[in-house]
């Protein structure tokens, strides 16, 4: 079991009906295609954690269940932009009767904790001590070869700031890839979604949602896809230890959001890609 080719399974929910014919796929980027990030939920958590012990009463509410009330929403909103998990923190303050920051500023201080953990890895990415397939996903820029080549048109779209969104794809060397675009949060929030950049691709491109592939890590992708009638491939990437198979917590959750079939990486590009192609391409 340990074993790298053992760790790769494609867990299907509902094969890919031989009608489908796919155009177009939208990919998430953290934990989907990239590793950078990994980790993001140890420094979020335990911070909004830290947040909201300043006001619960102890009696009602333990540490552990704190806990356990921040990880799910963490989770839940987990694929939307950032500050939509500040803006359910702010809620969370208010319910126990506290007095809650501008959203914006747990942002900020979120960010400037992740930066410390993530800048020794932008730095070596950027030197060159580090390459670029160090920190994508395995097997997925093969995968992105695969598709390009089939000529799928092909979209990014994040919950992270734009700005760092389109750097972390240049320093993975990915954004050739993407001839649809590079998409990620905006300062004002309400002109971006995921389900935006889905509802435009689709006018875009002319595509019914059928045509449609995503690949993501997190809830919200996976819905937005099977909203409109796509076709969702869970990552449940194991963004600790790569490769070596499904992250159990991230599965349960993706199988929970709809996700048609659940991979742990693109470790076996080939294998993935005839799965949902049918060697037809
Ligand atoms: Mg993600």
């Amino acid at each position: 079991m340990s074993d790298c080719q053992d760790s790769f399974r494609i867990e299907i929910v509902e094969a890919p009906r031989k009608s489908r014919q796919f155009r177009a796929a939208l990919f998430d980027f953290d934990g989907t295609l990239s590793l950078i990030r990994e980790g993001w939920q140890n420094v979020m958590v335990p911070y909004f954690c830290e947040i909201l012990n300043e006001v619960v009463d102890p009696q009602k509410e333990t540490a552990d269940i704190v806990e356990t009330v921040v990880r799910d929403f963490v989770d839940k909103i987990t694929g939307k932009q950032t500050i939509y998990q500040c803006i359910q923190l702010a809620e969370e303050v208010k319910l126990r009767g506290g007095t809650p920051l501008d959203p914006l500023l747990y942002k900020k201080e979120y960010l400037r904790r992740l930066q410390r953990r993530i800048q020794g890895r932008v730095d070596r990415l950027s030197n060159g001590q580090a390459k670029p397939d160090d920190y994508v996903v395995p097997g997925g820029r093969r995968f992105l070869e695969l598709l390009r080549d089939a000529g799928i048109r092909l979209y990014l779209a994040s919950g992270t700031d734009e700005f760092y969104v389109k750097q972390e794809v240049e320093l993975l060397n990915l954004t050739q890839f993407f001839d649809g675009g590079v998409y990620g949060a905006q300062d004002d929030y309400k002109t971006f979604s995921k389900a935006m950049v889905i509802d435009r691709l689709i006018k875009i491109n002319n595509l019914s949602g059928e045509e449609l592939l995503g690949f993501g890590d997190g809830y919200v992708e996976i819905e937005n896809v099977r909203t409109v009638g796509g076709y969702a491939v869970g990552i449940a990437t194991n963004e600790a230890n790569p490769g070596q198979g499904v992250d159990n917590w991230k599965r349960s959750r993706l199988l929970d959001a709809g996700a048609s079939a659940v991979v742990p990486d693109f470790s076996e590009p080939e294998k993935l890609f005839t799965f949902l192609f049918g060697g037809s391409q």
